[in-house]
């Protein structure tokens, strides 16, 4: 195994967020929610003498998510015709763009969980429109041209990924930059976002690189990752043994977890690609450039170092927070209820995505189950020292079942930290009392007995006493005892 080394590119593709469709004023629907066949038109059902024109916003969303790529943006770009057939594309052709596209030369970082950081190279990003959906339904094929005509960004890296684990880096990270970006909100399963890896291996001997294959159309980071592995084998044993690899589009059976060949060989002249007739070339102005680069928002990486410098975070925990956008929100919106950075920040990577962990449910919907400013509200009660760490997650706990208020849960409960200096001294007394034998141990030299005189004081106290308080108020009682 160690002899072979994984070589992957990844295309992939993204749906563009916008009003309208790429080439007409074609209103964009959820593609999974709205009824087939409410949002079509001439242009995007491409009927004959219907002419596309270019969505400025398109154009626009694109050359974010270039510039968030650190790609070059040519100064101009060109549309051409790929022509296949197939029931889902009516026009015969789709409109995309070939070899003058929007972006190119990008590289993006990612970081793998050993702690390093790797620099992968995007070729480039072109524009293009989505085709409709065919659907197989008891014999019956029905096709669904709500998603014709959808602007479609499709994004290509080289082949630098060198396992499954980067690639999926890559796949989160680039996910990542455009939901921060507004552009694409990410969610694979409804098919806004799919990927498709090229995957060869090469010998250690190897000079150059060996035959490929691609698997079509994944719609889930873990289906990128097992595909990946899964072929990375096959290639592997069939170069031992003899039997070689044949370039193939390949699709993966999620049932049986396993690529499988859907043809041999394409190459670009099948397409007969030529520049688009009906559609200018795109001149791109420096000052549009800039303009577009002005406002783009604060990006993950770049939010990352924010928090660590401004904060005080550890670099792993603002990794964390800002990988989802919607988490990073959340936070922002803890310390905007005036929870303290740095515990907010404890809150939420320990308490709470172990809650969420344990119940199966994304970290981005975190504020569905505890609202930002409840959490908030739960982090002052435990710094201002109301109530301990062990009762906030007590508290924390309730807030998960009930939804309630950490105030309310405090009162009705009753449980508030005991801060009261002569109820502590109390409770003290007492247990001092009632373990004479463990405190004379104790003062005879066995200092790891501390600990569980603190823990019974505590047990006194219902676990609601200060232990701030509980143990400088103990070591002075203890150092009178000892003369
Ligand atoms: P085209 O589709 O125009 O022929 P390429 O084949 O060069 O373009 O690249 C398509 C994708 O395949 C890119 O993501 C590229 O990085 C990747 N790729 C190219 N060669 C290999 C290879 N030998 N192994 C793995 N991936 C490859
Ligand atoms: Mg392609």
């Amino acid at each position: 195994m160690s002899e072979w080394k994984p070589v992957v590119g990844l295309e992939i593709h993204a749906e563009l967020l916008t009003h309208s469709k790429m080439f007409s004023a074609c209103p964009v629907v959820d593609s999974v929610t709205a009824p087939p066949n409410t949002a079509v038109d001439p242009v995007s059902l491409g009927l004959p003498g219907t002419l596309p024109v270019i969505n400025q916003q398109a154009v626009e969303m694109a050359m974010m998510v270039g510039l968030a790529l650190n790609c070059e943006i040519p100064p101009i770009n060109q549309f051409a015709r790929k022509s296949y057939f197939y029931p889902d594309l009516p026009k015969g052709y789709q409109i995309s763009q070939y070899d003058r596209p929007l972006a190119i030369k990008g590289m993006l970082d990612i970081d793998l969980d050993d702690g390093t950081t790797r620099t992968i190279r995007v070729r480039r990003a072109h524009l293009e429109e989505d085709t409709g959906k065919s659907i197989h339904i008891d014999g019956y094929s029905l096709i669904d041209y709500n998603r014709a005509g959808v602007p479609l960004l499709e994004i290509v890296t080289e082949p630098d990924i060198h396992s499954a684990e980067e690639a999926e880096a890559f796949a989160r990270k680039l996910r990542s930059i455009l939901q921060y970006l507004g552009v694409n909100d990410g969610d694979m399963s409804k098919g806004v976002m799919r990927i498709e890896p090229n995957i060869s291996v090469m010998h250690k001997d190897d000079t150059g690189y060996r035959t490929r294959t691609e698997v079509k159309n994944l719609n889930s980071i873990r289906s990128l990752f097992r595909s990946i592995e899964y072929e990375v084998k096959r290639q592997i044993k069939a170069w031992e043994s003899g039997e070689g690899v044949r370039q193939a589009t390949m699709g993966w059976d999620e049932a049986r977890q396993r690529t499988v060949v859907q043809r041999y060989k394409e190459s670009a002249d099948e397409y007969r690609y030529f520049p688009e007739p009906d559609l200018p070339v795109i001149e791109v102005s420096r000052e549009w450039v800039d303009d577009v680069r002005s406002r783009l928002p604060e990006l993950p990486d770049a939010k990352r170092d924010r928090f660590v410098r401004e904060f005080g975070l550890s670099r792993y925990d603002a990794a964390v927070l800002t990988a989802e956008r919607p988490v990073a929100a959340y936070y922002d919106a803890v310390i905007a209820g005036g929870a303290a950075p740095k515990s907010a920040a404890n809150w939420i990577t320990s308490t709470l995505f172990g809650l969420l962990n344990r119940d199966g449910i994304e970290r981005e919907r975190a504020g569905e189950k505890i609202a930002p400013e409840r959490l908030a509200a739960l982090v002052k009660l435990v710094d201002d020292g109301t109530i301990n760490k062990a009762t906030g997650v007590t508290v924390l706990n309730e807030m998960w079942e009930t939804g309630g208020d950490p105030n309310a849960i405090v009162q009705a409960k009753g449980l508030a930290q005991i801060s009261d200096a002569g109820a502590i001294e109390a409770a003290i007394s007492k247990v001092l009392n009632e373990n004479a034998k463990m405190v004379e141990d104790y003062l005879g030299g066995k200092d790891k007995l501390f600990g569980p005189i603190m823990g019974k004081i505590m047990g006194e106290l219902k676990g609601q006493g200060n232990p701030a308080l509980i143990k400088e108020t103990l070591n002075r009682l203890l150092d009178a005892k000892r003369g």
